[in-house]
């Protein structure tokens, strides 16, 4: 069995209906989303829905329970963002040890 290529599509910048922040890519398989595509915020994590025009929207209770829980797709996804977080928050200590390391003694 072939996996689907997750590839980063270039989409109608719309924002996030849970926290605001701008999103115009989407990360997923295929030739980039379509109606009814879901789509996960990098900033706040919550799964949103590409409804009319790609405009992204709150997923209804229907498509929350038979869409999105318990999607392996969506688990995958998520699962790849705690890993990036936990490097991410890796990189974040190692520069503030570095920020420490590289003050230089001011003025007397
Ligand atoms: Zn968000």
């Amino acid at each position: 069995m072939k996996m689907p290529e997750y590839t980063s599509n270039l989409v109608v910048e719309s924002n996030c209906p849970y926290c605001d922040k701008k999103l115009d890519g989407a990360y997923g398989p295929g030739e980039g989303p379509t109606e009814g595509s879901l789509s996960i915020c990098i900033g706040c994590r919550n799964v949103s829905v590409f409804g009319e025009g790609l405009v992204l929207r709150k997923p209804t209770k229907t498509e929350m329970i038979e869409e999105i829980a318990g999607n392996p797709e969506i688990l995958d996804i998520m699962a790849q963002f705690s890993q990036m977080d936990e490097m991410k928050s890796l990189l974040n200590k190692e520069e503030s040890e570095d920020e420490e390391v590289c003050l230089f003694g001011g003025t007397d």
